[in-house]
């Protein structure tokens, strides 16, 4: 290495190697263009290859980083190659990720004021950014949480405490049971939100469009009404024009809609404005799941699509998805923090009693967790250093390589597209093509370490699909990968 600081001279031999190795390796990491794709391995193959690496003596760091370099990454896929385009892939600055390691050597601990001031002040003027693309309120707060589960989970119990609290001031009886609505194409982990809270998901369908609007909410809201008012006559059909009126917002159990703002298999928006107004109507909290689309708020383009985002009363997005960060983040923003901090903090033990207090911002307060790493300093980092305008053009040059993608697949005749691409997801079909077909495709893309594209399914169907948000993905990668599809 070029360097060799001098306080390399404070370590004893073995441990300034080690940090040079260390360095080294972050910047071959760093350094790659295109990075490796790598892929998957068995537990066997791993264990023949990486040997026993817990020992009582220890392996010493030199080795056992030379393990992960060898054996262990390569077992990785990586998610920021410009063409891994499954799933959510990743795209991480290169500044956001270096700075991560400053994060892990600062050993920081950020779930109160007390002890991250500096920290939490840095993340809180990123949340602020966000809010600000979203039109919140400046008296709107939250924390970075560790991912779009965490983070719909925690604005969702935050939204039933809300429910209740307002039952038990208006002396009226709690619900049998809890529940709330989202639109069908709605993240699997909403489902996974409902069986932690014991509460149940009522999916709206939203037929060929695969979005929720505000008519098909208000339909199944009244449904809901209806059904719950014939409940105790035994009968479970539902009517809207039922005798015996709904007697306020929450009678039904419903304390809560999601919106989606970027669907995760086709980045689909729901109709914001639609579902903020129905809900307004009836004093129902609503809260936006932009786990993957909502980075799009920072793209002048795309803007549009979040009309009415102004007015929900919580939402989320993944710094770790299209906000070029390291994993795991997950930025989680209330209108009203209060309410979030009603319903979960401060964790009550005596020895916490010192950090409580109602005027620190004490990130613990508005989320599940109580310890946590400061992750959402990797992305204040990489925007104080970049500036806003860089990420607004990042974004709308993979929105760009998403209609460049789109336009090739309607091009070329043996392929067709599902639906018209939505935000950075192309879905499409390769006509003749049956499952079996689609999976050899992908398993062969993956194994030639050239690309990472496994198909999805739609309505019973196998069918390919593209996410882009990495910036380095172009137009002739794209073609590239529709080339292996003749
Ligand atoms: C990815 C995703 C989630 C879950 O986020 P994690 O960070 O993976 O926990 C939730 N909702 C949507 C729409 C997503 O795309």
């Amino acid at each position: 290495m070029a360097w060799d600081g001098p306080y390399v001279h404070q370590f004893d031999a073995e441990t300034a190697d080690l940090l040079r190795a260390i360095f080294d390796f972050t910047g071959v990491r760093l350094g790659f263009d295109p990075v490796p794709l790598d892929g998957p391995a068995t537990p066997a193959e791993l264990s023949a290859r990486a040997g026993r690496t817990i020992t009582e003596d220890g392996i010493g760091g030199l080795r056992a980083l030379a393990t992960f370099d060898e054996v262990l990454s390569r077992a990785c896929i990586s998610a920021d190659h410009p063409r891994n385009l499954a799933f959510i892939p990743a795209a991480p600055t290169r500044l956001s990720v270096l700075f991560d390691v400053v994060v892990g050597a600062s050993s920081i601990y950020a779930g109160s004021w007390m002890e991250g001031a500096g920290a939490v002040h840095a993340e809180n003027e990123t949340l602020r950014w966000l809010a600000d693309l979203a039109g919140l309120p400046a008296t709107a707060g939250g924390v970075f949480v560790p991912g779009g589960t965490v983070g719909n989970l925690s604005a969702l119990v935050a939204a039933r405490q809300a429910a209740r609290a307002r039952l038990a001031a208006e002396g009226r009886p709690m619900p049998a049971r809890w529940r709330f609505v989202c639109g069908a194409e709605a993240h699997s982990s909403l489902y996974q939100a409902a069986m932690v809270l014991d509460a149940d998901i009522v999916a709206v369908p939203t037929g060929e469009e695969g979005r929720l609007t505000g008519p098909l909410l208000a339909a199944a809201l009244d449904d809901l009404a209806g059904r719950s008012d014939l409940a105790g006559r035994g009968d479970l059909v539902g009517h809207r024009d039922s005798a015996t009126p709904s007697d306020g917002p929450v009678h039904d159990g419903v304390f809560a809609v999601v919106a989606t703002a970027g669907t995760t298999q086709f980045g689909i928006v729901d109709d914001l404005r639609g579902v903020v107004d129905v809900c307004r109507d009836r004093g129902l909290w609503v809260h936006a799941d932009g786990a993957y689309g909502l980075a799009a708020l920072a793209a002048p383009s795309a803007r549009p699509l979040f009309d009415g985002i102004a007015d929900v009363d919580s939402f989320i997005v993944d710094p770790h998805k299209w906000l070029f960060a390291p994993f795991d983040a997950c930025a989680l923003i209330y209108r009203d923090p209060a309410l979030a901090r009603a319903a979960h903090g401060p964790q009550r033990a005596g020895y916490l009693d010192v950090l409580d207090s109602a005027v620190n911002w004490n990130p613990s307060d508005y989320a599940i967790g109580l310890s946590r790493r400061a992750r959402g300093l990797p992305l204040w980092f990489s925007l104080a250093a970049h500036g806003t305008r860089a990420y607004a053009e990042a974004i709308e040059t993979t929105l760009a390589t998403t209609r460049a993608a789109a336009a090739q697949i309607a091009a070329r005749p043996e392929l067709e597209l599902v639906r018209p691409a939505e935000l950075s997801v192309v879905v499409f079909r390769r006509l003749g093509w049956q499952d079996a077909d689609y999976h050899r495709w992908s398993e062969n893309l993956l194994r030639e370490g050239f690309a990472f594209v496994p198909p999805t399914r739609h309505d019973g169907e196998t069918v390919a699909r593209f996410a882009v948000v990495n910036p380095r993905t172009t137009p002739a990668d794209i073609e590239a990968i529709l080339n292996t599809m003749v």
